[in-house]
């Protein structure tokens, strides 16, 4: 059982069984590619190929490079050009969600952020003291 999609690529009806994101013929069509810009980078001279360059010689997308590249199909310790936009700014990476300058960043705003939120936690328990001893005076 499944649920009957559109495809993304040619709006074709498809069933998505979970195996794959797209109708059973641009499946194909995209295995095709991928060996074929597979057996493109085995050879040594193109090992340091860029995204550009890959796309030009073998006729896939970028989409799928960066597809391949993130489910791991295309390793980029084996092809440094390779990787797949950031989710911030767009930067080609290799690893997680971030490149590495965004990741960073977000690290640097995470301590600043965490730094407020104790000096704000201390102000609301020192003021909640006061309030409390206040209150205890009065009564
Ligand atoms: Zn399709
Ligand atoms: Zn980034």
């Amino acid at each position: 059982m499944g649920e009957v999609k559109n495809c993304p690529i040619c709006g074709q009806l498809f069933n998505d069984i979970g195996i794959r994101d797209v109708c059973g013929n641009c499946g194909a069509d995209e295995e095709r590619k991928y060996e074929e810009v597979y057996r493109f980078l085995r050879r040594r001279e193109n090992r340091a190929a860029t995204i550009e360059r890959i796309v030009e010689a073998t006729g896939c997308t970028e989409e799928m490079l960066h597809k391949w590249v993130r489910k791991g199909r295309l390793q980029p310790a084996l092809f440094p050009n390779l990787g797949y936009p950031c989710d911030n700014c767009g930067k080609l990476t290799q690893t997680g969600k971030l490149c590495e300058s965004c990741s960073t960043n977000l690290q640097k705003d995470l301590n600043v952020f965490e730094a407020g939120r104790e000096f704000r936690e201390g102000v609301a328990r020192r003021e909640r003291g006061t309030y409390l001893s206040e209150k205890t005076k009065r009564y």
